[in-house]
């Protein structure tokens, strides 16, 4: 195994800039085009622009070159494999970026006549339908821009469930398990309920008994991943389900991650009332540095009106948008939601079909179990939580021992994975698994880069007990070399843009 980034002394594409320079090359303006200049000197001063926009000044082969050094010195999935637990980076097929970017898609508009986006409204129409299905949910509203705003969403409903029953005020609580994502809690905060976190019991599932405890007339509801972040499957869903419905809560299902499930298992059949998915995560399309995505959301039929608005409906003729809803928690998101991601995952679904999806499911299954049995095989790696217990698409490995017996963490063990060539897994989440490493390889790599994977794992292992230093001192084969998390995330030390190094200065 040998790997060295690239490192280009590649400046600012501004600093790059020098006046005059010109890297394309405009039509002639057009008779049609002269008479719309008129239109514009109809614009009020207030709102016309007085400064022409600061773009970069440079020639086209400038700004090939810095895109392509750029793109040398990053890592993606399209370059490797990225068994980034819980975010599921799985490949994308190419068809779905062909699809997308033909033009009787790529150049229509949010305003234009429903008579004239009936293609467009087919499309969300049948994709909504997809997922319901998937979701064994009776209605799935598509204007989620993401995981976290599609639980917003289902939170949101179920407050103007509780409100419309006259019980908003006593029922206060949502409940959610320790080994839940952040963005669960923080819904509920953000949404004005409290949460009540219940522990995980010794095979990593909700502790049933602790669950009762906290159960009662203030409960709104309960939200669960399933399989949960640990990649255990919580056997006992029905019985939750029931404890909660039996106290006049929602039950909410976090599917941001569905791979292990696919046309397995529905949500709506283990007694969901609201779910939401990760088009980016489970159905192929690109996601990463925090968008963009979609988090469509499904309910049961006794929460359909509160949906926000537009739903896309048909009449038997033609497709159209439906705002007359009003029970409806509103408007979410402008327009009809993030197309170019939905319009993906619907090419997606209709490349896999059904089949295609099962498969996808006992492949992320297996490629996940077997890269955890491997892994476990080197020294300093234990798998938290009844380790004889299969994992569903995902597991969460500890490098407690390894810490203990070397001084090397889950952080010094994922540096030295990019010295390798691999991207590291996800790190110190769930938070109940000290020294976390959560491994989700994803139905999309073949046998020999999970064989990869696994070697470079091994031999971080040999490396930390022979000669930690090597681990300790990674990454080293990196554009960038170890990183200061503190500077890199302080509103007064980071730096993410070209204006904000005009204003601020450079990053100290
Ligand atoms: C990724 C994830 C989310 C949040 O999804 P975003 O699209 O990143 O907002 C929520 N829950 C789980 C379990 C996730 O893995």
């Amino acid at each position: 195994m040998s790997f060295k980034q690239a490192k280009w002394n590649e400046p600012l594409i501004f600093e790059r800039s020098k006046p005059g320079k010109i890297g394309f090359m405009l039509p002639e303006i057009t008779k049609e085009e002269e008479a719309a200049g008129d239109i514009i000197k109809a614009i009020p001063k207030s709102l016309l622009r007085e400064n022409p926009p600061e773009l970069p000044e440079v020639s086209e082969v400038e700004v090939v070159r810095h895109y392509i050094r750029l793109s040398q010195q990053n890592y993606g999935v399209d370059l490797g494999i990225y068994p980034l637990g819980s975010c599921t980076m799985k490949y994308t097929p190419k068809i779905t970026d062909v699809v997308i970017n033909t033009h009787k898609l790529r150049d229509l508009h949010p305003y234009q006549d429903e008579e004239l986006t009936q293609g467009i409204l087919q499309i969300l129409y049948e994709l909504s339908n997809y997922f319901a299905e998937i979701l064994g949910m009776d209605k799935v509203s598509l204007q989620p821009a993401a995981g976290a705003h599609g639980e917003y969403v289902g939170v949101m409903i179920m407050r103007a469930y509780h409100a419309l029953n006259g019980e908003l005020d006593k029922r206060t609580d949502i409940i959610v398990p320790d080994s839940a994502h952040g963005t669960n809690p923080a819904n509920t905060a953000m949404a004005g309920f409290k949460t009540v976190v219940v522990p995980s019991a010794e095979d990593g599932t909700v502790d049933l008994k602790a669950l009762k405890a906290v159960v009662g007339e203030h409960t709104a509801g309960f939200m669960l991943t399933n399989p949960n972040t640990l990649g255990v499957f919580e056997r006992n869903v029905m019985e939750i389900a029931e404890i909660i419905h039996d106290a006049g809560g929602l039950v909410y299902y976090d599917g941001a991650n569905l791979n292990a499930i696919l046309c397995k298992a529905r949500p709506g059949d283990m007694g969901f009332d609201i779910a939401h998915i990760n088009t980016h995560k489970t159905f192929s399309t690109p996601h990463g540095g925090g968008g963009p995505g979609a988090g469509p959301v499904g309910v049961k039929k006794e929460l359909e009106k509160f949906l926000p608005v537009p739903t896309v409906e048909f009449d038997g003729k033609k497709y159209y948008l439906d705002y007359n809803k009003p029970y409806s928690i509103g408007k979410v998101r402008g327009f009809y939601g993030n197309i170019a991601v939905l319009v993906r995952a619907y090419a997606y679904l209709l490349l896999m079909g059904a089949e295609g999806l099962e498969r996808v499911a006992e492949l992320s299954v297996l490629n996940a179990n077997y890269v955890i049995r491997k892994v476990l095989k080197a020294k300093g790696y234990t798998l938290p939580y009844k380790p004889e217990n299969l994992r569903k698409h995902e597991g969460v490995v500890s490098a407690k021992q390894m810490m203990d017996e070397t001084g090397v963490r889950a952080l010094n063990v994922s540096k030295r994975l990019l010295d390798l060539g691999v991207h590291a897994p996800t790190n110190y989440f769930p938070l109940i698994v000290p020294e976390a490493l959560m491994i989700e390889p994803t139905e999309t790599e073949s046998k020999e880069s999970l064989d990869e994977l696994i070697n470079a794992f091994t031999r971080v292992s040999e490396e930390a007990y022979s000669n930690p230093k090597v681990v300790l001192d990674a990454p080293v084969n990196t554009t960038v070399d170890m990183v200061d998390d503190v500077k890199a995330s302080h509103p007064k030390t980071m730096r993410l843009s070209w204006r904000m190094i005009k204003k601020y200065g450079e990053a100290k």
